[in-house]
């Protein structure tokens, strides 16, 4: 039951605050005032605020995702995240190179700034970013021609805009830039490095073969998709044996994210490797137009599927919440702190049988899933709006 108020001040009253970044886990309120969080405790009184009754519900910091497509009209699979955030309890998207040099300054202008929700870019290796990507019969561009890896491009966007930018992508596998991911793959490194930001790489069908890819990645940078079920890009060897050049990475720093994906997640690969000691750095879901209607849906849909595979609870939260924030160098996110910026995230936790399915159709009975009641990006409680 909801007070409306005009003040800018929120009390969630009751709920199960779960906090993994602190292992805080109890019943409490949380006052947020002036975008920030106010207090967290027992018994809190919000004068002039409004009062969400949020008992018996979880409530979360707000979901960083770690890998989004989020240029939505500048990009075919760009999806809304102002749309999808408010029914999701993603407050932070981190957009995987949807813009190169040449849209970066567009996605900036006419999304990231206006956008209610947060939107974290990495920019891509290619000039022109993902843009082809979409309905051509054939697809051409992002880096199927290697001269869209214009570095001189990136070391101007980088002048402009270097504090903005979180990362440099590359997706390295054959369906995406053809022959192409040797000849890139040291080009996305030296642009990383002169940008001074960690570089995501995307696997998938060779070439390049994951061996080729983890040997350009050093400590702090992004592995994407490591679950995928590719020939060439698959973690796991012909015997379903973790591969000696995955375990070294991960002793080298880099960090492993999910990316789900239309094509990138297989529940017997993660189920594998988790077996054998392989675990995500992050649960993120590289939700895009192509995705969104399944098999992805959502962030909490994909929460759904570690929980099905069999993940703890605290778990799937701490990799959807401080684990990405950390990966991005960003402690002030994924955490319920005390004068942080206030984004929270309510769910209520129903228990849920239903049939899941990885992006190759396979099942895994579910557990539980997740209901986003309510939504809080930097204090604002963000509304739900009817689908575009
Ligand atoms: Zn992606």
């Amino acid at each position: 039951m909801a007070i409306s108020s005009t003040s800018g001040r929120t009390l969630l009253r009751g709920g199960r605050v779960l906090d993994p970044a602190t292992g805080r886990d109890e019943t409490a309120d949380i006052a947020i005032a002036d975008g920030r969080i106010a207090a967290i405790g027992a018994g809190l009184t919000g004068t002039d605020a409004e009062v969400i009754d949020v008992a018996g519900a979880l409530v979360v910091p707000g979901l960083v995702d770690l890998h989004t497509h989020a240029y939505w009209g500048g990009t075919v699979l760009g999806v809304d995240g102002d749309q999808l955030g408010p029914a999701s309890g993603v407050t932070t998207w981190v957009d995987c190179g949807s813009s190169g040099a040449a849209n970066f300054e567009g996605f900036l202008r006419h999304v990231i700034t206006p956008a209610r929700v947060r939107i974290l870019p990495f920019v891509h290796l290619s000039y022109i970013g993902l843009t082809p990507i979409g309905r051509l019969v054939n697809p051409v561009g992002e880096l199927s021609d290697w001269r869209f890896a214009d570095l001189r491009a990136l070391r101007q966007l980088m002048e402009q805009h270097g504090a903005l930018i979180a990362g440099v992508k590359l997706r390295a596998s054959s369906d995406a830039i053809g022959a192409n991911g040797p000849v890139v793959l040291p080009l996305a490194r030296e642009a990383a490095d002169e940008l001074g930001v960690p570089l995501m790489v995307h696997v998938g069908n060779a070439p390049p073969t994951l061996d080729e890819v983890l040997a350009h990645l050093r400590e702090g940078d992004i592995l994407t998709h490591i679950y995928n079920g590719s020939v060439g890009g698959c973690i796991l060897d012909a015997n379903g044996r973790v591969r000696p050049a995955v375990r070294e990475a991960k002793t080298r720093g880099i960090r492993f994210d999910v990316g789900h994906g239309a094509g990138s997640l297989s529940f017997a690969v993660a189920e594998r490797a988790m077996e054998q000691g392989i675990l995500p750095d992050a649960i993120s879901s590289d939700l895009h137009a192509f995705n969104v209607n399944g098999p992805v849906y959502s962030l909490p849909h994909v929460m759904a599927k570690f929980l099905a595979m069999g993940m703890s609870l605290h778990e799937v939260l701490r990799l959807t919440t401080v684990a990405p924030a950390e990966v991005l160098g960003r402690r002030d996110l994924g955490r319920l702190a005390t004068g942080g910026e206030a984004d929270v995230a309510v769910f209520r936790l129903e228990p849920d049988e239903s049939e899941l399915r990885d992006s190759a159709g396979h099942a895994r009975k579910g557990r539980f899933r997740f209901d986003n009641l309510v939504t809080i990006c930097r204090g604002e409680r963000l509304d739900r709006r009817p689908s575009a």
